[in-house]
């Protein structure tokens, strides 16, 4: 997703404050009001911000695809006040969304591999089994934490709607069409597996 980034910094920053924005407004909104469907916008706020999140590092001394920011660190954040875990499940999906198109990248070297402080680039497979092993637990902790946060019916919308943002999200980030196929595969199974439970 870096290519078409780097053709304009400038467009990076307004991007990346962007997504500090969308943070901002959903912890303000989680922390106000326990009111379930403010909570549910919250959800899809920080859901719009973790999609960019991760990139973060481009603005910090960490150096570009930072195992950091490219982690499920930055849900910790939630750990400072347990009436933001709805901007935590959010986070989670939206990181989720960053990290399985940043797993298909054009080539798997330079720019594109990630970054430990003190360690350096982890390499091709290194960096492959990272974002694709963190993609995954970042979408199944906010799939978890989205039901546990939401009534079950109002979790089911916000999904649709992280769905909608998601697939938008993908359609236009480099690497996003083949995250968009692999969530596609991982949602058809989940779906069948539910349908012959219920059949059966
Ligand atoms: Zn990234």
């Amino acid at each position: 997703m870096l290519g078409r980034r780097l053709a304009g910094r400038k467009g990076i920053r307004v991007g990346l404050l962007g997504s500090l924005v969308w943070l901002v407004v959903a912890i303000l909104l989680a922390d106000r009001s326990p009111r379930p469907a403010v909570q549910a916008v919250a959800v899809v706020c920080a859901g719009l911000s973790g999609t960019t999140l991760p990139d973060l590092d481009l603005l910090l001394p960490l150096g570009h695809r930072s195992g950091l920011t490219h982690s499920l660190l930055p849900l910790a954040l939630a750990l400072f006040a347990t009436r933001w875990r709805p901007v935590m499940a959010g986070l989670a999906i939206g990181i989720g969304l960053h990290l399985a198109a940043d797993t298909f990248p054009n080539a798997m070297r330079g720019f594109a591999t990630v970054k430990l402080p003190g360690v350096g680039s982890l390499g091709a497979t290194g960096s492959y089994a990272w974002l694709g092993m963190q993609a995954l637990a970042a979408t199944l902790a906010g799939a978890v934490l989205l039901a546990a946060a939401l009534p079950i019916r109002l979790a089911l919308v916000t999904a649709a709607a992280l769905a909608m943002v998601g697939i938008a999200y993908l359609f236009a980030t480099d690497g996003g069409w083949p995250a968009l196929a692999v969530y596609g595969a991982f949602g058809w199974l989940a779906i069948r597996r539910r349908t012959v439970r219920v059949a059966s």
